[in-house]
C-alpha cells in the first residue's frame, strides 16, 4: 500500500519530469475525467505543479484545473520516456498525461477527479493546505498562529520538516527552509515545540520576506518548481544563499563550516551553521556532514 512518503516521491518525480511542461496529449479510461476533458481539454495547458497531501496526489494544469488522484491500495504513477514500453497492462491505465518527452502514466488509481481551486477548497476529503506565505492575504501574526497551532498537534515535528509541510504553511521549498531556518537562527533539527514565541515569529517573517524577494526579483520558481530551478540559478544567486548547497563552505555569518544532513521522509538535504543554530532540545545534537562535496546542480 503506497505510504505518504511513496506519495510525496511519486508527486517529486512527476514534478521534476513534467512539471512546467505543456499537455501534448491525454488519455483516460474515467468516463468523468473524460467529460471534463471533453469540455475543457488539457492539451496545451502546462503543468504547473505537482504537490502531495497525505494519500493524496495532485497535478495543477494552468487555467484552474487540478487533477487529483488517491492511490488507495494498489494505484501507481509511472512515468515513461515517450515510446518506451508500459510495465503494466493498458488495460490497468486510467489516466496518460502526455508532454513532448514523457508520459505519466496512473495505473489502477481508484479515485480521479478533476478540481478547479474553488471546488478543491470545499472538498472536505482532501486536506488543505496552510494559508499562502505569498498570497495577499498573509499576515505575519495568521503565519504564527498557525505554526503555534502546528507545535500543539505535533510537538516533536522538527522544524525543517515543519516549514516543508504544505498544510502548516504552503510555499517554502526545499531551498528556503534551510536559508528561513538559518535567518532565524534555529536549528532545523529542533523539536518545533522548543520554539520560543520570538524564534516562531521571525522563522515567519524571513518566510515571507524571502518568498516575496524570490517573487520580486523574478527568479521565482526556485521554491516551487524544479524545473525553472534548473534553467534559472545562476553564481549569482548561489551567492545569495546562506547555508542552502554550501556542506563544508565557510559560514557568511561566522565561519564555521556549514552542515548537511538529510531530513524528513522524503530524505531532503537540509543545511545549517552549527554556530549560528545552536541545538537546543533533548537528546544529542544532531550531526551533519561537513565535507565539502562537489556539486555539479543546485538541486535537491
Ligand atoms: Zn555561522
Amino acid at each position: 500500500m503506497p505510504e505518504g512518503d511513496t506519495i510525496f516521491r511519486s508527486a517529486r518525480a512527476l514534478e521534476h519530469t513534467i512539471g512546467g511542461k505543456q499537455v501534448t496529449g491525454f488519455d483516460t479510461g474515467l468516463a468523468k475525467l473524460a467529460s471534463v476533458n471533453d469540455n475543457t481539454p488539457l492539451v496545451g495547458r502546462i503543468i504547473d505543479k505537482v504537490e502531495s497531501r497525505g494519500k493524496w496526489l495532485l497535478i495543477h494544469f494552468s487555467g484552474d484545473l487540478i487533477l487529483v488522484t488517491h492511490m488507495l491500495m494498489s494505484g501507481s504513477w509511472h512515468l515513461y520516456r515517450t515510446g518506451e514500453r508500459w510495465k503494466m497492462g493498458r488495460s490497468r491505465m486510467r489516466v496518460v498525461i502526455r508532454t513532448a518527452d514523457w508520459e505519466a502514466v496512473a495505473f489502477n488509481v481508484p479515485i480521479a477527479e478533476f478540481f478547479t481551486a474553488r471546488t478543491l477548497e470545499r472538498n472536505s476529503q482532501v486536506p488543505k493546505l496552510g494559508p499562502d506565505i505569498l498570497s495577499d492575504a498573509f499576515t505575519v501574526e495568521g503565519g504564527v498562529q498557525r505554526l503555534a497551532a502546528y507545535a500543539q498537534q505535533s510537538p516533536e515535528a522538527e522544524v525543517g520538516n515543519a516549514l516543508l509541510n504544505q498544510r502548516v504553511l504552503a510555499g517554502l521549498g526545499n531551498v528556503y527552509k534551510s536559508e528561513v531556518a538559518f535567518a532565524a537562527k534555529v536549528h532545523p533539527f529542533r523539536h518545533i515545540d522548543t520554539l520560543t514565541p520570538a524564534e516562531t515569529e521571525r522563522i515567519v517573517e524571513f518566510a515571507h520576506r524571502y518568498m516575496q524577494a524570490n517573487v520580486n526579483d523574478g527568479s521565482d520558481a526556485i521554491v516551487t518548481y524544479s524545473g525553472n530551478r534548473r534553467t534559472t540559478h545562476s553564481m549569482s544567486r548561489e551567492e545569495r544563499l546562506w547555508v542552502y548547497g554550501r556542506q563544508g563552505h565557510e559560514c557568511r555569518r561566522c565561519g564555521a563550516a556549514i552542515m548537511m544532513r538529510r531530513q524528513g521522509a522524503g530524505a531532503r538535504s537540509t543545511y545549517w551553521c552549527p554556530d549560528c543554530q545552536p541545538w537546543i532540545g533533548e537528546g544529542a545534537e544532531p550531526i551533519g556532514h561537513a565535507t565539502i562535496v562537489n556539486r555539479r546542480k543546485v538541486g535537491c
